[in-house]
């Protein structure tokens, strides 16, 4: 069976310089921020290395990659201009992804602060609709968070009532982080099959397209978001080879977050490698 599998990497030395750190590590996937993770301006990148990055992937059979929105952005803030702004950059990371053939751009659904849980719906939904026009080739994948502070998507019913707002959501899909779903409440690292048959009763299967992998520092329902590397938090290493073997979540890619190194995740990857017969 084989498994798609890679990790966080910075973009800071280009992008086909990411295909052949994902090389060196054994990966066949990767996310990356387009731009500072707290936001700010973007640096293009030219034609050519673009193109080195999809020589890369087709001559060594490379799952899709993902990029990540900066965190800092909230898609559903009460103040227009943050939401015009985050509107306007998720357009442009966009624009430049329909470069890289069938690329992901995963984002965080955004934190209502005191509107409430409906209104940081409605919103991050309208935001969304605002970016899928531009959306041809690359697929929008909200990311399941861990529910701290006011964080919307923190569990299946407002991921699909964000979906279910949508009006063309042909190009959405959602990133399960493992981490995050175990600090909001759902125990995937030892009832897998009933959580991600939860997931396809609410969600649908069919909308799922990429796994975060990453063991919390914290136990279940804890609402925190502090990832820890695999093996050595709440989820365990019988947690995790549950989940990747999963038939739900073999062939997704699946990118690690944990704390670690480049050396960290080539160790992590080659872990991960062992569970699969
Ligand atoms: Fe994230
Ligand atoms: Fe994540
Ligand atoms: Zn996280």
């Amino acid at each position: 069976m084989k498994i798609n599998i890679g990790c966080h990497l910075s973009v800071s030395g280009g992008y086909e310089n990411m295909g052949r750190t994902a090389l060196s590590i054994g990966a066949n996937t990767f996310q990356f921020f387009t731009r500072n993770p707290r936001g700010g301006g973007i640096k293009i990148p030219s034609d050519k290395d673009i193109n080195g990055l999809i020589r890369i992937m087709e001559e060594n059979n490379f799952a899709p990659i993902i990029a990540h929105a900066p965190y800092t952005f909230n898609p559903c803030a009460a103040d227009e201009n943050i939401r015009k702004y985050t509107r306007d950059t998720m357009i442009e990371d966009v624009k430049l992804l329909e470069k890289i053939p069938h690329t992901y751009y995963n984002f965080h659904p955004g934190s209502h602060v005191s509107q409430g849980v409906e209104i940081g719906i409605e919103k991050t939904a309208d935001t969304l609709n605002n970016i899928t026009k531009h959306a041809q080739s690359t697929t929008i994948l909200i990311e399941t968070m861990a529910g701290k502070g006011s964080e919307i998507g923190k569990t299946f019913e407002e991921i699909r009532a964000i979906i279910d707002r949508v009006d063309d959501s042909s190009h959405v899909g959602v990133c399960l982080d493992t981490c995050h779903i175990s600090d909001g409440g759902y125990d995937i690292a030892n009832n897998t099959d009933a959580v991600l048959q939860e997931f396809d009763r609410i969600i649908g299967l069919d909308r799922l397209k990429a796994v975060h992998l990453n063991d919390s520092k914290n136990p279940l329902g804890a609402k925190k978001d502090r990832h820890e590397k695999l093996g050595l938090g709440s989820l365990g290493l019988t947690g995790i080879e549950k989940i990747i073997t999963h038939p739900a979540i073999i062939g997704l890619p699946i990118v690690l977050e944990t704390p670690n190194e480049l050396e960290g995740y080539a160790q992590e990857i080659a872990l991960i490698k062992k569970f699969i017969k």
